[in-house]
């Protein structure tokens, strides 16, 4: 088990700063960083929480493409590229 010091990706003002445990590749807990100076060791409950949603099954790892009305749900896998180039396009 490591721990590695770094602070939360939202971009909120005070950025708290995180304790992260990391257990065979996988972030296994985020704590709070009582070192932090602004946060001193707070972190919300959102945070807590961040090793069930980056590790959740249902997590998005590539771009899709919406197929048909937007609501109906039916999305298509594309590359990067595609989709960097269709937003650049846009
Ligand atoms: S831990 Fe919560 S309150 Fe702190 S920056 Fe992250 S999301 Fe915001």
């Amino acid at each position: 088990m490591t721990f590695y010091r770094s602070v939360c990706p939202p971009d909120y003002p005070d950025a708290c700063g995180l304790l992260v445990e990391v257990k065979n590749s996988k972030v296994t807990k985020v704590n709070g960083d009582p070192q932090h100076p602004y946060t001193k060791g707070f972190i919300c409950a959102k945070m807590r929480s961040y090793p069930d949603l980056i590790h959740s099954p249902k997590r998005i790892l590539e771009p899709l493409k919406r197929n048909g009305l937007k609501g109906s749900g039916i999305f298509t896998p594309i590359s990067w590229e595609e989709a960097l180039a269709t937003i650049a396009s846009k």
